[in-house]
């Protein structure tokens, strides 16, 4: 169904600072790139908020009937600790600390990245290339840009010309940053530096030789800069310009904007149409910071080991929590915050259960379409979560109205009603039914477990044929049965 002709969505462009109509460059397909993490620590709840609200973007995009590819990186190599392409890898100085292959390091956060965001219920991307996996893409890049005259190359690290780039582009325009106040804040900076001016950025740095993340390259061993690899990614599988770049509001200067000069300089086309920046997560009013222990990891508020909260919480608690927020604007996690959300959020799924049941009438005592349209205007006034979800609990007052007589339903209303809440509720805020996920664990224990049992008797009848039938079949379902002192265990691969 191709909705996407009928809806008119509209998004805040940061680039222009208005909400836009949103016109795709080809019609009926999207090309979405949102900066992935830099998997050097354990994703957290800040980064979790932002990739959850480009999930429920994609996710509606695609309920629109949109073909989506929606490209999310990982940041592998290229990170330095700083923005002025000074310190360490991020990644290379935890790979030291910890005497690891930097690989490793890459491999364990980004087996964690992947499980916390599996846990909140995120799709998986379309693609999600590396940095390390595009260096020749990177590379050709950089040669791009110094053909056409705006980099220059300084002892085998190759820098963007700021000044040289602004004569005819302006940098700056996302951030709405002018570059002589740029100049003027910096100028004091600028002695040690080998590159022209303070604004000018890394394309290429030199490796020193106890740099271990190193690739040959025209102009010696080294390693591309940190922006690069999202200019190179997205538009090798985009497109030169493409309809959305998204990513956390912290990463619109430097990163976006070095994006935008980047893709300018090389192709001289603007890269993106639609620039999106989810907003921050603030913890008990204060930003989140590991150093002054105002910070939860994901784990800690499922498990409840943790000092700020009261009890644990469920990962699709915590997913309608964000969901309750505009995705643009800052919001504040704390303890009653997420009590209030869990009550919501059982209130929700309980109308659910309810609605299944309801006997329908002759007529319908409201407007089932006018209140489907509600959803939709919602949604496409810039993915509008928080009003969105004040029209589904209308939804649930309705429903236990009509539960109690007080209200009615016919039948084709009550399948509208269904069928829109379940798509919003499921498919687009992403929630799961918590309670529902708990029974089916249940119910499939009790039947693995009544199979071990079946088994132990055809062994104990020494009818071998039944009861290896019984565990070779279940290992086939991914079910591994492990006899020992104790008696048959199994686990879930
Ligand atoms: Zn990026």
């Amino acid at each position: 169904m191709q909705l996407f002709k009928d809806q008119v969505l509209k998004v805040s462009n940061s680039l222009t600072g208005e909400k836009e109509v949103f016109k795709t460059v080809k019609e009926g397909y999207v090309g979405m790139y949102v900066c992935g993490p830099t998997v050097y620590s354990n994703v957290h709840l800040g980064n979790c908020r932002t990739f959850m609200s480009f999930d429920m973007i994609f996710r509606y995009l695609k309920h629109l009937g949109y073909k989506v590819r929606y490209v999310r990186n990982i940041t592998d190599a290229g990170h330095l600790e700083n923005d002025a392409d000074e310190g360490e890898d991020k990644i290379a100085k935890k790979a030291k600390l910890e005497q690891l292959e930097p690989m490793e390091v890459v491999q364990r956060y980004t087996v964690d990245f992947h499980e916390t965001l599996k846990a909140f219920n995120l799709l998986p991307p379309s693609i999600e290339p590396t940095a390390t996996g595009h260096i020749i893409e990177q590379i050709e890049i950089i040669k791009e840009i110094l053909a056409k005259g705006f980099a220059y190359e300084v002892n085998g690290s190759v820098y963007f010309d700021i000044i040289k780039f602004s004569e005819s582009n302006t940098y700056g325009k996302l951030s709405g940053r002018k570059l002589e106040d740029m100049i003027a804040n910096t100028r004091d900076l600028a002695a040690q530096d080998e590159k022209r001016n303070p604004q000018d950025f890394a394309l290429w740095k030199k490796a020193e030789p106890q740099h271990i993340m190193r690739w040959p390259s025209p102009w010696g061993d080294g390693f591309p800069g940190w922006h690069l690899e999202c200019t190179a990614m997205s538009t090798k599988y985009l497109g030169e310009t493409f309809d959305i770049h998204g990513g956390g509001m912290d990463l619109k200067f430097p990163h976006h904007e070095c994006e935008i000069a980047q893709a300018e300089a090389s192709s001289g086309h603007s890269p993106v149409n639609y620039w999106l920046h989810a907003n921050m997560l603030t913890l008990n009013g204060k930003k989140m910071s590991k150093s002054t222990d105002n910070n939860l990891y994901p784990d800690e508020i499922f498990s409840g080991d943790n000092r700020i909260l009261s009890k644990p919480f469920a990962p699709s608690v915590v997913r309608f929590f964000m969901m309750q927020a505009h995705y643009t604007s800052i919001l504040d996690l704390g303890n009653d915050a997420l009590l209030a959300s869990e009550k919501g959020y059982y209130r929700l799924m309980d109308a659910l259960k309810t609605l299944e049941k309801l006997e329908p009438s002759e007529s319908s005592s409201f407007d089932v379409a006018n209140w489907q349209k509600a959803c939709y205007d919602a949604m496409n006034d810039d993915f509008n979560t928080p009003i969105l979800i004040a029209h589904l609990f209308d939804a649930v007052k309705r429903i236990n109205l009509i539960k109690e007589g007080q209200e009615t339903i016919s039948k084709a209303d009550k399948k509208v009603l269904q069928d829109s809440v379940n798509t919003f509720v499921f498919d687009i805020l992403g929630l799961v039914d918590q309670d529902n996920s708990d029974n089916n664990a249940t119910t499939i224990n009790g039947v693995i477990n009544l199979l071990i049992d079946l088994r132990n008797n055809a062994r104990a009848n020494k009818d071998f044929a039944t009861s290896d039938k019984i565990r070779d079949e279940l290992l086939m379902l991914g079910v591994q049965l492990k006899d020992g002192k104790e008696g048959t265990t199994f686990s879930l691969n």
